[in-house]
């Protein structure tokens, strides 16, 4: 197939470059892409982007898309987060080619990182980062030249030998490139490519105490994987000076160089976008690991319910841009509601129950009424709701004296029961601080739903859910509220961004009264408790327990 043309749909800026270059001639065999997540942490939805931009990419041109994990900063990797990234990315539908790290390429690096200093490019440094820092400067100014700048050549070699044997501590040196300390782009001013840390590595164990730096690992390895476009978030913009540098300074037998390009990071209001930052708040225990629901991590999202789907709807939506922006949250719920509302089964449940008893409905009599099970989707089919005298209904769903804009039940006023019959509030029952206890009402013993007659198809202002008193199982919910109680938490780096923690971002709800089938809930499906929002199902340790995903409309006033 010929990708040269527009497929049709909207064309960003990075499918505009790709599509540009084809048409100059570049062979569409040679795209390649890659995902390179460092593995410090648990994928976010900022992620999410990434994957969807590279592995749609991937799809877009039947090209190859590899997993690298970006593994040069060993203090703070595992595999714990290693097997998260790789089953988060599965379960939001993509596959990659080969699954990579850059510590495989830890020998090939430390041999061109010779060759750098062979070919007078590289230098070993004795000072420490601070007084580095201080001699690079200001990019108005140029910065001052390291003592050690001009080292000879085999020094060098020998000092880069003992780094690489452990013969000195941490912070005693470092291997700089020697670029141009005068250029205007400060990560051109000798940038560090090694440094020695001595911490096992997750996968190299004690094999090396020297790891490349970010900008010494990452083109390079974009180079041995043959990937053809390498996308990152604009801050790496300054350093793609550097990653040219590089490449065009290792010795090479291929043609075809990787170009980066970068595109604007994903910000989403309301939450962080740092797995340090999420990091802090699994630690100080802020929320539930990093699996939390209220946590913009996927796995995060994916216990809160939201389906893979919704999250690559979102990520189309929001699209792929040069400038950084905020994206409201309420775009992810939009999405996530677009997608349950196809997807998930219904049922009743009632949260807050208060009981109620139809006066004239005969005592002892049991029925069972058939409801859908989606309504947006005959092949889910339906089920049998048992209905008798006494039910629950929510107790916000009642009010013993009404306006006319008020359509659930109250005393001389009509409703529908769900999937059942009109009913008239006839009287209340209260305690003695003036709670209503039970509250009585009269019913249209012709008026059940899908019965055919007259009365079954006669509309009334509201309809409202219930369960049946004598045949319900009692569950537990969780219901969240944004994790922040401001836009933009992070913003301001004067103040620890976990004093803005919404301390209400969590409500556990016991003794809810779900009707009977609820016993059949499985872990692969979505939920919507009618009128009350889409749930997950959380647990099923003692009674079951389920996360709302999302209401079924914004009730966030912002
Ligand atoms: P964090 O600061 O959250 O740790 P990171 O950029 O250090 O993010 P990496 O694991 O290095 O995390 O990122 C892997 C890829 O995902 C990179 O290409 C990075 O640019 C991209 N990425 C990270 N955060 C976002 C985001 N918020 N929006 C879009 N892409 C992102
Ligand atoms: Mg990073």
């Amino acid at each position: 197939m010929n990708h040269i043309e527009s497929v049709g749909k909207s064309e960003n800026f990075l499918d505009q470059i790709i599509r540009s270059e084809l048409r100059e001639g570049f062979d569409e065999k040679n795209l390649k892409f890659r995902f390179p997540p460092e593995p410090n942490g648990y994928l976010h939805i900022g992620h999410a982007k990434s994957i969807c931009i590279n592995f749609g990419f991937g799809k877009e041109f039947s090209s190859p898309v590899n997993l690298r994990f970006d593994d040069t900063n060993p203090e703070k990797e595992n595999i714990e987060f290693i097997d998260s990234i790789k089953n988060d990315i599965k379960w939001l539908g993509f596959n990659w080619d080969e699954e990579c790290y850059a510590s495989n390429y830890f020998d090939q690096l430390y041999d061109w990182a010779v060759h750098l200093i062979r070919e007078g490019k590289a230098y070993v440094d004795d000072q420490d980062q601070v007084k580095i820092a201080e001699q690079r400067g200001v990019p108005s100014s140029p910065g001052t030249n390291s003592p050690y700048r001009e080292r000879d050549l085999q020094t060098n070699l020998d000092l880069f030998h003992k780094m690489k044997i452990n013969h000195f501590k941490p912070g005693e040196c470092v291997l700089r490139a020697k670029i141009d300390m005068e250029s205007p782009n400060m990560h051109m001013r000798d940038p560090i490519m090694y440094r020695i840390i001595n911490h096992e590595h997750h996968r190299t164990k004690d094999k090396w105490v020297i790891y490349p730096t970010y900008d010494w690992a990452h083109g390079q390895s974009d180079y041995i994987e043959n990937i053809s476009h390498s996308f990152c978030t604009l801050e790496f913009e300054v350093h793609r000076e550097l990653y040219d540098w590089f490449i065009e300074n290792i010795p090479k037998k291929k043609k075809l160089l990787p170009k980066q390009r970068e595109f604007a990071r994903l910000n989403i209001s309301y939450t962080i976008m740092s797995k340090r930052k999420l990091l802090e708040l699994v630690e100080s225990n802020v929320v539930d690991g990093w699996s939390d629901p209220r946590m913009p991590t996927i796995s995060g999202m994916r216990r809160r319910g939201i389906p893979p789907d919704a999250i690559r709807n979102f990520c189309d939506k929001v699209g792929v841009s040069k400038r950084e922006n905020i994206i409201d949250f309420a775009l992810l719920d939009f999405c996530t509601r677009e997608v349950l509302n196809k997807k998930a089964y219904r049922l009743m449940a009632v949260l807050d129950p208060v009981e109620l008893e139809i006066i004239n409905y005969p005592e002892g009599k049991n029925e069972m009424l058939t409801a859908e099970n989606n309504q947006e989707d005959s092949s889910y089919g339906n089920r049998e709701v048992s209905f008798s005298k006494n039910l629950y209904i929510e107790r916000e769903d009642f009010k013993e004296e009404s306006n006319r804009k008020y359509f659930r039940l109250s005393i001389g006023k009509e409703v529908r029961l769900k999937n059942g019959y009109i009913i008239m509030g006839d009287r209340v029952e209260k305690d003695k601080n003036g709670k209503i206890t039970k509250i009585f009402c009269t019913y249209d013993p012709n008026s059940r739903s899908g019965s055919g007659t007259d009365e079954s198809l006669r509309k009334v202002k509201g309809t409202i859910h219930w369960v049946d008193k004598n045949n319900h199982e009692i569950i537990n919910v969780n219901l969240y509220d944004r994790l922040f109680k401001i836009q933009s938490p992070d913003e301001n780096k004067e103040v620890d961004f976990k004093s803005h923690i919404n301390e209400n971002s969590l409500i556990k709800v016991k003794n809810v009264c779900a009707e009977s089938s609820i016993k059949n809930v499985s872990f692969d499906n979505y939920y919507q408790f009618q009128r009350k929002g889409y749930f997950k199902l959380d647990s099923k340790n003692d009674k079951l327990t389920f996360n709302r995903t999302v209401t079924l409309r914004d009730t966030w006033k912002s």
